[in-house]
């Protein structure tokens, strides 16, 4: 084992490999508040790469509900159980220290310390049976029992109320997190799996492999896929035929543009980016790069399940009406911090937010331009403190990778109104 330095857990770790970055990280945050669930991303990416033979289990992109949905079916609770029991058999604790410092053992560790000389796995994982993939859209819209009270007639007498909601669900959006310390490629016996140096992108060289379903096994997700009928894995390449500007009917100067979930996002949830990393595998300071900015600035996006140990690079706006407990086991410490800034978004957060889904172009650099007060409402916090919101209806600017503005929008929204000649206008 190597020590690498995960930022997520702010730790030292050990992994497989010596740490190796590439010069830009593909990385996206998916803002969960605001999905409908309605698969659009799910169908774009099947009808893209996975209609084949042999590929009819496989959703490279899926939309669960939680906390009941999963795709394989309970993959989360799978291997926090297995971690769990590692760590009591360690007799050690999945704590994060005050200062967020993870204090338990991620996937590598737990496996590492568990060598016997039957089982020498490099990543704590298990194997899917082949019913846990059927079914992606197992749980959906199905919220636990609903603890609030009732009067005899079924009317709800204890409403609920926010910031938790007593009954909830929300929809977790899933692809590969091109993960900086991949457990896919730790486990893999035959090399099979690099990360593409230009871009952090996670690739299974399908010539190499040789279907031993070891990234299947080892990654925590469950975004590496078992391919029955030609009998090698595959997994979500990022579109990078899309990222490499190749796809030139769309984008004839070959700058880059969104994955196709991305880029067909009704709800306008998500924002894709390549961000720059340093050597160290730290992302470079880049303020005008609007994941740098939620991400590493601001911190309102969060990776998800952080103490698996992966460093993922897909990062979540928690839902506002969770409960924070709940979240807090799955993105990891700063949840609400998250949660209140969301609330009650900054100047900047706002217009950044416009940016999710306002064209097809990787957005590279933003600008702002201000605008007048529009809007004013007093939120309330986490913690019960009451923050006046202020909106203004300011312009933001996108510039792709050449640095031409590809999207101007504002914050208000336009407003277009329907031509009376509409045989269904009212
Ligand atoms: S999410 Fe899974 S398949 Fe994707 S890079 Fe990470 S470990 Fe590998
Ligand atoms: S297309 Fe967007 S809104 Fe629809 S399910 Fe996918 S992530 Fe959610």
């Amino acid at each position: 084992m190597k020590k690498v330095y995960n930022w997520q857990l702010k730790r030292n770790m050990d992994y497989p490999y010596e740490g190796k970055y590439p010069e830009k990280q593909f990385a996206a945050v998916f803002n969960i508040n605001r999905c409908i669930a309605c698969q659009t991303c799910t169908m774009a990416c099947k009808s893209t790469w996975t209609f084949s033979k042999g590929q009819e289990l496989m959703w490279w992109n899926n939309v669960e509900t939680k906390p009941y949905g999963g795709y394989p079916q309970n993959w989360d609770v799978k291997i926090l159980n297995l971690l769990k029991k590692s760590h009591d058999r360690q007799e050690k604790r999945m704590t994060w220290n005050n200062d967020d410092t993870y204090d338990g053992m991620t996937i590598f560790e737990a496996a590492e310390k568990e060598k016997t000389n039957t089982s020498q796995s490099r990543v704590l994982g298990y194997l899917p049976e082949d019913k846990e993939w059927t079914k992606p859209n197992i749980g959906e819209d199905v919220s636990p029992p609903n603890t609030t009270k009732k009067d005899k007639m079924g009317y709800i007498t204890d409403p609920i109320e926010l910031p938790e909601h007593k009954s909830f669900f929300f929809y977790l959006q899933r692809i590969c997190n091109h993960c900086s310390y991949p457990a896919c490629l730790a486990a893999c016996p035959r090399k099979a799996i690099y990360k593409r140096d230009d871009d952090g992108v996670v690739l299974i060289d399908q010539e190499r492999c040789r279907g031993y379903r070891k990234c299947v096994e080892a990654c925590p997700y469950k975004k590496a896929m078992y391919n029955g009928q030609t009998k090698i894995s595959e997994k979500c390449i990022a579109c990078y035929p899309r990222l490499e500007g190749q796809d030139n009917h769309i984008t004839p100067d070959g700058v880059p543009i969104e994955t196709r979930c991305m880029s067909s996002c009704v709800g306008k949830i998500r924002l894709q980016g390549l961000v720059n990393m340093n050597r160290d595998g730290l992302w470079t300071s880049d303020e005008e790069n609007p994941l740098y900015w939620m991400v590493q600035k601001e911190k309102v996006a969060l990776p998800l399940y952080p103490q698996f140990g992966t460093e993922p690079n897909i990062f979540y706006i928690p839902p506002r009406w969770a409960p924070r407990a709940y979240l807090t086991q799955m993105f990891g410490p700063g949840v609400e911090q998250a949660i209140d800034l969301y609330t009650a978004p900054s100047r900047e957060l706002m217009a950044i937010l416009q940016l999710f889904r306002a064209q097809r172009e990787v957005i590279f650099k933003y600008q702002i331009i201000k605008g007048p007060r529009v809007f004013e409402k007093e939120v309330t916090l986490s913690d019960g403190t009451k923050k006046s919101l202020n909106i203004y209806n300011d312009t933001v600017i996108g510039y792709n990778e050449e640095g031409k503005e590809c999207v101007r929008t504002t914050v208000e929204e336009p407003m277009y109104e329907r031509p009376k000649f509409h045989f269904n206008s009212i």
